[in-house]
């Protein structure tokens, strides 16, 4: 219970931060990693699909992977929230260290991290037979949020945080599927939110998106950053400079290179790295 008591608190206070805190007023932080992968090998039915990747997450900053299709980027992202080991035939060997922590050394708590680690799809996937609110609550209610006013408050602050509340506050009974796709992914993600992540991971979230409902998500990560670590899987690469400070380029199951963004695109160290920011190939 005091527990759950500590989930709404914390999340109050966080939201607080978010919508009145002005962003000037702010510190500036050490840069500190928020989320290490180690020697990270997944694998489908003993083929490898990751095969041996290590990486930093710096802590309230976003992070992009970029590559071609099947190099291995959705299983890596998979990886860091111990996803991966429920598709059929997965395994996965290596490190997650979450704050200093080894996700991967108590096989029990993959709920617990799951919960900090939160996850947004390509296809938005809305609980299909849940109304917008409930949507966003659901999470809270298995969590054992009950205070209806604590629930209320949280569901409007997570759909201002991701610019939905404004769309959708006099329709909050309505079936979350009968949002637009942009709406859908914004309420996915809102509903990510509501469980008070500490790491947000999304794997190309505006890639079934119009240009229109793209920028809303864009504009969106840049607000999110200020709390979460984001990790972002993109093949957009004009989105991974707009809205990442580093990226990670991976090829083949590896990580090829690894650097701030700016360097990534107009500097690349790796030839293989170039050719793929160039457009060469993809
Ligand atoms: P990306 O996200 O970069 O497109 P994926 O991580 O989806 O790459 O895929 C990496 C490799 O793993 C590919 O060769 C793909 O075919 C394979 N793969 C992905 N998902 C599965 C699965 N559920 N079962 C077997 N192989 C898979
Ligand atoms: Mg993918």
């Amino acid at each position: 219970m005091a527990e759950v008591a500590d989930l709404e608190s914390q999340q109050v206070d966080k939201m607080e931060t978010l919508t009145k805190t002005p962003t000037t007023h702010r510190t500036a932080e050490e840069p500190r990693y928020k989320l290490v992968a180690e020697n990270i090998v997944a694998t489908y039915n003993g083929i490898e699909a990751v095969k041996n990747v290590s990486m930093k997450f710096r802590e309230k900053a976003v992070t992009a992977l970029i590559g071609p299709s099947g190099c291995g980027k959705t299983t890596f992202l998979r990886c860091l929230n111990r996803m991966h080991e429920l598709s059929k035939g997965a395994k996965v060997v290596g490190k997650v260290l979450l704050d200093g922590e080894d996700l991967y050394s108590n096989r029990e708590d993959a709920i617990l991290h799951r919960r900090k680690i939160g996850m947004v799809f390509q296809k938005p996937n809305p609980f299909p037979t849940m109304s917008i609110y409930d949507n966003v609550a659901a999470g809270l209610k298995l969590n054992g949020v009950k205070d209806k006013k604590i629930i209320d408050q949280i569901v409007q602050g997570c759909l201002e945080m991701v610019y939905l509340w404004d769309e959708v506050k006099h329709d909050l009974k309505k079936p979350g599927m009968s949002l637009s796709g942009g709406q859908q992914q914004r309420l996915c993600i809102a509903r990510a939110l509501a469980i008070q992540p500490e790491v947000l991971l999304m794997d190309e979230p505006a890639s079934a998106l119009d240009p229109i409902a793209t920028q809303k998500i864009e504009e969106m990560i840049n607000e999110l950053k200020k709390e979460y670590t984001i990790i972002i899987v993109t093949h957009n690469m004009q989105q991974a400079v707009r809205v990442s400070d580093y990226t990670g380029f991976m090829y083949l199951g590896d990580l090829v290179e690894f650097g701030e963004t700016k360097q990534i695109f107009e500097n690349p160290r790796n030839e293989i790295t170039a050719k793929y920011v160039q457009g060469q190939f993809g």
